[in-house]
């Protein structure tokens, strides 16, 4: 399997190559040539995620050197609790992402990048640089997946003031080979850096730097199979394929689940739920497709006024018109989050968190409109990252998940700087130079 630019000015390369680069050297996003096949009954008795996402992603590392290291990668990796959650009698299930070191659905991607570009990198290999932009959950995923591993330095970029308080902790909370950046400006801004960053080529050259940001493709791969795994363990238990409905900023999420969808599995509608940012649903609802800056909404690791993702979700719809396909988009106001995050509780008794809140809401109003199909909703994040904004409308504390706690309980420290380009390269080069 090769992978191509959706520029289509560079070459195709394999993935190892893909891996490396982050982003495509004509600055497009790398996807693959084609697509494999699967039919429910190909992963019917695959009874983990590990084991879902090793036949998932065989053909898929067809060329690479990886592939006979898939097997460990997977185990290494994927080996987190994907609990099925029914919280509607047969028909809506919560998918929860969170139960990794970080507690958000980031850490899926980020172990699996963690373990390939480790099992990549030759032992007299200069040091890499990772360079992450996080609008609060990506950057901690990534540090904690890189964490001490020797051969990698990981430079996060956060916006100062748009992640809460306990998601800005857990940033600056690992030290070591981790240099944290408190950026002012707002996430895309963060991501604008990071993109000049990776197409500077002394930058590159001199830090090795490369991407871990949803442009990776190594961050799509592994968020397909657990799409893939929960789709098939639904499809067996209601013999239906269920909608799924994806609290959705930056796009990868969401463009995994479509890719679960085109390799065959069983899976109906795509809802992207989003925020009040609301360039993806003015864009299904007809509008031309425009890039703006990001609002700052309770949901913040989704205040993506321009998802990076698009491009390669109208990369896969080439033939065809995406507003005219199985994908839908709607947005959420922070008013019908903080309701939703209080609806939820005390129809459910489940707590969520902002983001899950908008998915959660996303339903309700599609069960107003009929919708009565199964429903598989993606919840991204443990609540108690938000702790400021769901312990307020619950009226009492959510107690943190141990891993979360134990980074909470470390020092936390971050480095201020201005969104200007010319000040972050010296910066980095600094660090190269140590
Ligand atoms: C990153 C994130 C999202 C958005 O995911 P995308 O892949 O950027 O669309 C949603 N919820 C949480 C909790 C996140 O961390």
């Amino acid at each position: 399997m090769r992978y191509l630019s959706t520029v289509g000015r560079s070459e195709p390369v394999a993935l190892d190559t893909a891996l490396r680069r982050g982003l495509a050297p004509d600055g497009g996003l790398y996807v693959p040539e084609h697509l494999p096949e699967f039919h429910f009954a190909d992963l019917a008795d695959c009874r983990s995620l590990a084991e879902t996402a090793h036949r998932v992603l065989t053909p898929f590392l067809r060329d690479s050197s990886l592939l006979e290291s898939l097997e460990d990668i997977t185990q290494e990796a994927l080996d987190l609790p994907l609990p099925l959650i029914e919280f509607e009698r047969g028909r809506s299930w919560m998918l929860e992402l969170f139960h990794g070191p970080t507690a958000a659905f980031k850490d899926f991607a980020a172990r699996f990048l963690a373990a390939c570009m480790t099992r990549l990198r030759a032992p007299d290999e200069p040091v890499q640089t990772i360079v992450v932009a996080t609008s609060g959950d990506t950057g901690g995923a990534v540090a904690a997946a890189f964490h001490r591993r020797p051969g990698f330095r990981v430079v996060i970029l956060y916006p100062r003031g748009r992640v809460s308080a306990r998601q800005a902790h857990q940033l600056g909370a690992f030290g070591d080979n981790v240099h944290t950046f408190c950026v002012a400006g707002d996430f895309d801004d963060c991501q604008r850096l990071a993109k000049r960053a990776l197409n500077d080529p002394e930058l590159v050259e001199r830090l090795r730097l490369t991407s871990a940001n949803s442009i990776s493709i190594g961050r799509l791969l592994p968020q397909v199979t657990y799409y893939a795994h929960a789709s098939v363990q639904l499809f067996r238990r209601t013999s239906a394929a269920a909608d799924v409905i994806v609290p959705t900023g930056n796009l990868g999420n969401a463009l995994a689940c479509v890719l679960a969808r085109r390799l065959g599995l069983p899976i109906g509608e795509i809802v992207l739920a989003t925020n009040a940012n609301r360039t993806l649903s003015d864009y299904f609802d007809g509008q031309d497709y425009r890039g703006r800056p990001g609002l700052a909404t309770l949901a913040n690791a989704m205040d993506v006024g321009d998802p990076s993702n698009f491009e390669r979700l109208a990369w896969f719809y080439r033939d065809q018109d995406l507003r005219n396909s199985d994908i839908r988009a709607f947005s959420v106001s922070d008013e019908v989050i903080r309701r939703t995050v209080q609806e939820v509780d005390q129809r459910y008794h489940m707590e969520i968190c902002p983001h899950t809140a908008c998915a959660v809401e996303v339903l309700h109003m599609r069960r107003k409109y009929g919708h009565y199909r199964p429903h598989l909703v993606a919840a991204t994040a443990h609540p108690a990252k938000f702790d400021e904004v769901v312990e307020p409308l619950l009226g009492r504390a959510v107690e943190p998940p141990p891993a979360l706690a134990t980074l909470l309980a470390r020092n936390s420290r971050a480095e201020d700087l201005v969104a200007d380009f010319a000040v972050m390269r010296q910066r980095l080069l600094a660090l190269a130079s140590h």
